[in-house]
């Protein structure tokens, strides 16, 4: 049977855990490899793509501020670099896979790599380029699961695709309760109702305000962002 999805354009976001070696290490190019291989089969599925990349596997400002040494707006500019460095490296491997990907940063860093603004990045997702959404939104105070959303707001975007560690969102946690179970689909407000972590606060009331659709599955699995968004592989839908 053909591959079929309900999506024209998507904005993935991949946790910077998602890049790094099974011991930690802050950058895995095996891993990498294998997210642009399926980034680029989920491009021959038809769907536009614009990623978003965080930093956690190097630096998060809540983190490195709780110490004390260094301010919370200080240590979040430290972790918007992580996202850079992350989003430069994926981008190597995109176009190592074949795929045409450039980094739009919302830090300008003119001498490494474009700095975001909505038209040229619509031209790029228009062209069939895959976008690296670098730097967050720009300003601290803030994660890459909200840059997600805002971007996927602005680019017009049908829906967030949050790749994690498990299948989707579940009525409790998989690890600890075995009587969880797996929602399907689910509205913003129940999401809400339920007290479900879909996404950080802030992210999630820009998705419902945009009446934005949120994928969550896992990224473990080979070809899983295809096969999430071709509807081949488990996946919770939290829609407005
Ligand atoms: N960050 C920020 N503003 C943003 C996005 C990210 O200051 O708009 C900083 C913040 O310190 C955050 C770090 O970058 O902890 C890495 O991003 P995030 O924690 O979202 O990464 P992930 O957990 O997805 O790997």
């Amino acid at each position: 049977m053909p591959e079929t999805t309900p999506f024209r354009r998507v904005l993935v976001k991949l946790s910077g855990e998602a890049l790094a070696a099974p011991d930690g290490y802050w950058l895995h190019p095996p891993t990498l490899a294998g997210i642009a291989e399926d980034i680029a089969r989920t491009r021959e599925a038809g769907i536009q793509l614009a990623l978003v990349v965080g930093g956690g596997n190097m630096i998060r400002g809540a983190r490195i501020s709780s110490a004390g040494w260094i301010d919370r707006a200080t240590g979040d500019s430290l972790g918007m670099m992580a996202t850079v460095m992350n989003s430069l490296a994926l981008e190597t491997a995109l176009n190592a896979a074949g795929v045409p990907a450039r980094t739009m940063s919302a830090v300008s860093m003119p001498t490494i790599c474009e700095t975001f603004a909505r038209q040229p990045a619509l031209h790029h997702l228009d062209k069939g380029q895959v976008i690296v959404l670098a730097g967050g939104t720009g300003n601290p105070f803030f994660t890459t699961d909200t840059a997600a959303v805002l971007r996927a707001a602005e680019l017009r975007c049908e829906a967030v695709l949050k790749a994690t560690q498990v299948d989707g969102v579940y009525s409790a946690d998989p690890k600890t309760d075995p009587s969880a179970t797996r929602y399907d689909c689910l509205t913003h407000d129940e999401a809400i109702a339920r007290d479900l972590k879909v996404m950080d606060t802030a992210a999630f009331a820009l998705a419902r305000e945009s009446r934005l659709s949120i994928v969550v599955g896992s990224v473990h699995a080979p070809s899983s962002i295809r096969a999430i968004l071709t509807g081949e592989a488990p996946a919770t839908r939290v829609v407005p």
